[in-house]
């Protein structure tokens, strides 16, 4: 920054010297020409430099890695698969009219593979492969973005000629850097022009280039992504990529200790289970780490307790959360898996999975069926949507006798429906005005609201307890339930709720009493 007003400041004396000199009845034009001839270069300097780093970093990298090399991410590929046969097929889709697919998005955490699946898109669809990351083309200097982004699809179209090759990927990491939404960067037009450069390129694109370009895109923030991007015809396609549960973090295990000579004692299914939350990068390194203790120690094998070891060392060096301990996993289990069966039953093919692994702060989440987007709420709907997040805290207190921390998001988003219930009108106090409601009657409204839901969750929890207890305990061993599996457990049905222990049952009846505090701590506001 203080470069930038420096610069102006020497730029402005610079101008009014000229402006003096020549005033002062001076030939001034040796030197305006001699300003312009350095300027010119510098610029020139500029981009050669910037096009050799493109070069440098990938030209001729192929063979990379192919979807075989990357563990886990069996939807992500599927789904990425799918798109590249269209562009594998590229011809034979715009015959039947089918726009042609420029633009894929990969989003998920940092270290879950989406470089890779980039490059295996490459190798998938015979095309070169170029990179750039976001943070390259933020420059204070207004246009040297823009220009950074028509050098990159140059750079990618020379090096597919050169390979000869008939497409490109053009991969650029950290998307959200260059592509954060237009107009939000104060006193940054330098943002803007760089990504309506980069929309510019990708709308010129067509099938009919004697090199086709796909441009992937990665991100860990899709949210603060320009809508312009993922407008029809630019990133058409938003494929997930996720922390790997157990089962794929032992196929990525697997891949990394392929090379390395494994000792009979090894049991790699362990180690998947003792490394929750960790990604394909983690386990990457820990397969490294566990090589590494093994030669500092004069072995020809990796044993046990090296990968053991190397977990501990991964653990602490990246920083990861420490795996939840057996009694944690087993709360956090039994919290999804009421909501899970509470949204279910309430709302039929809601449960499109359930996971116990870590994901933007939360330790588990229940995914839903995607359904259409809706414009009004039906009452009963956002009933049952809290019935559903109250949930969560009710099953722990059933599995655990206690509640937890880890119920505060969900009756945050509980309080915050309950009011939009209350002061649309539909609670018992009818139609209400929002400015004159006292706040201890919108309190009391919304605390109401919730209770009532509570002991409609706590009745089909006491129903389905059989069924919560089951989900739980596959959740803990699985860390995963897709919504088959779930439906299963889901129709080997209820049990009678006079099997319940009474105490348990009580409990819950009476819940609707107990309970007052939702909304209370939270002031009064107007939706
Ligand atoms: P991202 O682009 O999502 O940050 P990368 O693709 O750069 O992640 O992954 C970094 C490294 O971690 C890879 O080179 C690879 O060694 C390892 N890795 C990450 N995900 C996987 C995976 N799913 N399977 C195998 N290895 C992986
Ligand atoms: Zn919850």
């Amino acid at each position: 920054m203080m470069d930038d007003v420096w610069k102006e400041i020497a730029a402005g004396a610079a101008i009014g010297a000229v402006i003096y000199l020549a005033y002062a009845g001076l030939n001034v034009l040796p030197v305006v020409f001699l300003a312009a001839l350095v300027y010119v270069l510098a610029q020139a300097g500029g981009l050669r430099g910037f096009s050799r780093r493109f070069a440098t970093v990938k030209r001729g990298s192929l063979p990379g890695p192919t979807f075989q090399d990357v563990g886990g991410q069996s939807s992500a590929k599927k789904e990425l698969m799918e798109a590249l046969d269209f562009v594998k097929a590229s011809h034979v889709a715009e015959k039947l009219g089918i726009r042609p697919l420029k633009g894929i998005l990969l989003t998920g955490p940092p270290g879950t593979g989406k470089t890779m699946l980039a490059k295996a898109a490459a190798n998938y669809t015979d095309s070169a492969f170029v990179a750039a990351s976001g943070s390259e083309f933020i420059e204070v200097y207004a246009g040297v973005g823009a220009q950074r982004v028509r050098e990159l699809f140059r750079t990618a179209r020379d090096t597919a000629r050169s390979m000869g090759r008939r497409g490109a990927v053009v991969f650029i990491d950290e998307i959200e850097v260059l592509g954060g939404r237009r107009g939000q960067n104060v006193g940054h037009l330098e943002y803007d022009q760089t990504i309506n450069q980069l929309l510019v390129e990708m709308d010129g694109l067509s099938v009919n280039d004697d090199v086709r370009i796909l441009v992937i895109g990665a991100t860990n923030r899709a949210d603060l992504l320009d809508p312009a991007l993922t407008r029809p015809g630019r990133f058409d396609r938003v494929v997930r990529v996720e922390i790997p549960d157990k089962e794929a973090r032992l196929q990525i295990l697997k891949l990394h200790t392929k090379n390395k000579p494994l000792a009979k004692d090894v049991d790699l299914e362990r180690v998947a289970r003792g490394t929750f939350g960790f990604t394909g990068a983690h386990l990457e390194s820990l397969a490294n780490e566990a090589a590494i203790l093994a030669m500092r120690e004069g072995r020809l094998e990796i044993e046990q307790r090296h990968l053991e070891d190397a977990i501990e060392k991964v653990i602490l060096g990246e920083k990861i959360e420490r795996r939840p301990s057996e009694e944690e996993l087993r709360r956090i289990a039994a919290h999804e898996a009421g909501h899970a069966v509470v949204s279910e039953v309430l709302d039929a093919g809601s449960v499109a999975s359930i996971a116990i692994s870590p994901r933007g702060g939360a330790l588990g989440y229940v995914r839903n069926a995607p359904r259409d987007d809706r414009y009004i709420y039906p009452k009963e709907q956002l009933e049952n949507e809290i019935a559903g997040l109250v949930a969560g805290a009710l099953a722990e207190e059933i599995a655990c006798g206690s509640r937890s921390t880890g119920a505060a998001e969900d009756f945050e988003r509980a309080v915050h429906l309950a009011r939009r219930i209350v002061l649309s009108g539909m609670s018992p106090l009818g139609v209400v005005d929002g400015q004159s409601l006292p706040a201890e009657v919108l309190a009391r409204a919304v605390s109401q609201t919730i209770s009532d839901q509570e002991k409609r969750a706590g009745e089909i929890l006491a129903k389905y307890e059989r069924v919560v207890t089951g989900v739980a305990e596959y959740l803990v061993k699985h860390e995963r339930m897709d919504g088959e599996t779930f439906g299963k457990f889901m129709r080997a049905g209820p049990r009678p709720a006079t099997s319940l222990p009474e105490t348990v049952a009580a409990r819950l009846r009476n819940r609707g009493r107990s309970r007052r505090r939702f909304g209370a701590g939270t002031a009064p506001g107007r939706e």
